[in-house]
């Protein structure tokens, strides 16, 4: 049996991810270590692989975690934008990103939320959780075979993609799935792709990546990450694995393939609540993917933050109609700051998977005829949207 501490607790964190890690820690600071807050995990979140690929912006990134040497694969100075001829488009700006090792961050963010006050227990898988009549929740925990049940005032849900434990809990109907536009996303480790280091390069295409991109980002110098997401409109014509392994095969006949592993993206921005009856949802859970560009690390933290001040509102709150309030507010709060543009990218994405591959050429062509120096992420972005003037049409739903 795990030896928690308590049998009752303020706050239990359920997810070790960054939404759940980065949850805890705010809850902790916000509260000078006053909570009982339990963190709680099926796996060991640092036992690599994280299946991801690990780009952040440094700047955004840095708003809310201090990066350190010992968890930075690489610092990116940089993309190339690959067109479906291989045509490469240069974008350069300094030191604009970071390709983490997320197994070796998770564990920092879990040493600091463990010397802040939270108790955090890896490999407890959540197996449900409960309202009973005194208004607590219920957790259920399983460990090494053993089930215990704890109770709680708040539950944070940062369980990732899909309504691990909300799911059949009839108070929770309502709230937000993690089931949102679900895109599979895959990748593989991989030696004997050539690469720049400082740069991570993205590639658009039908042939492989219709509806989505694909992906290669260095790691060691050595190995890189290549992966791809598609539309999930396209799962059945372009099944991840075997498209990965094609476009690998075709593209770096030399390529190594070490190991190959693939995950869930939700892509979308829902409009269900999430929040309800003290339970708050966090990160991939929220559905707070960027649907564009598929990012979900800094989004995660943004929103583990979002979740863990609304908590410590909640419990200060004098009556349930305050609470209720406080529960509405996550969802808007979130809208604030991310939600509503993830709502126009949302709308936009069709019209940018339908963007032809003659018309990603063309204007991957223009946009190599300008100078490195006077490309700007806009122009780029400007470029491949007016490089057919029917794209701009079928792209009016993202920009009104
Ligand atoms: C292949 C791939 C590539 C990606 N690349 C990028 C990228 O380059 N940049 C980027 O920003 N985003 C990327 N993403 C998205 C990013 O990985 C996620 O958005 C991010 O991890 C979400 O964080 P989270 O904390 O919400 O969830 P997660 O990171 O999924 O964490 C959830 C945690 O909950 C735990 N858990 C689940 N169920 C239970 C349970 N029942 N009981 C206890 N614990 C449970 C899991 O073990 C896990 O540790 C990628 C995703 C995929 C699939």
């Amino acid at each position: 049996m795990a030896s928690y501490l308590k049998e009752n607790y303020d706050v239990i964190v359920c997810g070790a991810g960054p939404a759940g890690l980065y949850a805890a820690n705010t809850l902790q600071k916000g509260a000078a270590g006053k909570l009982s807050v339990l963190l709680l995990d099926r796996k060991s979140p640092w036992k690599e692989p994280v299946s991801c690929a690990e780009a952040v912006s440094r700047k955004i990134f840095s708003r809310y975690w201090t990066p350190k040497e010992e968890w930075t694969r690489q610092h990116l100075d940089g993309v190339y934008f690959t067109s479906p001829d291989m045509t490469r488009v240069e974008y350069f700006q300094s030191d604009c990103g970071l390709i983490l090792d997320r197994a070796a961050f998770h564990r920092e963010m879990a040493e600091k939320a463990r010397e802040l006050g939270a108790e955090c227990y890896f490999e407890n898988y959540v197996e449900r959780i409960f309202r009973t009549d005194d208004g607590l929740w219920n957790v259920v925990v399983r460990h090494e075979g053993n089930v215990q049940v704890l109770k709680t005032k708040t539950v944070i849900d940062a369980t990732g993609p899909g309504a691990k434990i909300t799911r059949d809990v009839p108070e929770l109907d309502e709230l937000e799935t993690g089931n949102f536009d679900v895109e599979p996303a895959i990748f593989a480790i991989a030696e004997g792709i050539p690469h720049d280091v400082k740069h991570i390069e993205l590639l658009f295409g039908h042939k492989y990546f219709p509806g989505g991109y694909g992906w290669v980002f260095p790691r060691d110098g050595k190995t890189v990450n290549v992966g791809l997401v598609n539309g999930r409109e396209f799962l059945q014509s372009h099944p991840p694995k075997a498209t990965l392994e094609a476009f690998i095969r075709d593209a770096y006949p030399e390529a190594k393939i070490l190991s190959i592993h693939g995950g869930a993206i939700p892509c979308g921005q829902s409009s269900r609540p999430i929040a309800a009856l003290g339970v708050f949802k966090a990160g991939d859970s929220a559905s707070t993917v960027n649907p564009i560009s598929r990012s979900g690390i800094v989004e995660a933290l943004k929103s583990g933050k979002i979740a863990a001040e609304c908590v410590l509102e909640w419990l200060k709150a004098n009556s349930e109609e305050e609470k209720r309030e406080i529960e509405k507010s996550a969802y808007f709060r979130w809208m604030k700051i991310q939600g509503k543009a993830h709502l126009n990218f949302h709308r936009g994405k069709k019209g940018f998977g339908s963007i032809s591959d003659a018309q990603l050429d063309k204007a991957a062509h223009r946009l190599a005829s300008i100078p490195a120096n006077k490309r700007s992420l806009f122009r780029i972005f400007w470029t491949v949207l007016s490089s057919s003037p029917s794209i701009l049409w079928k792209l009016h739903s993202f920009f009104f």
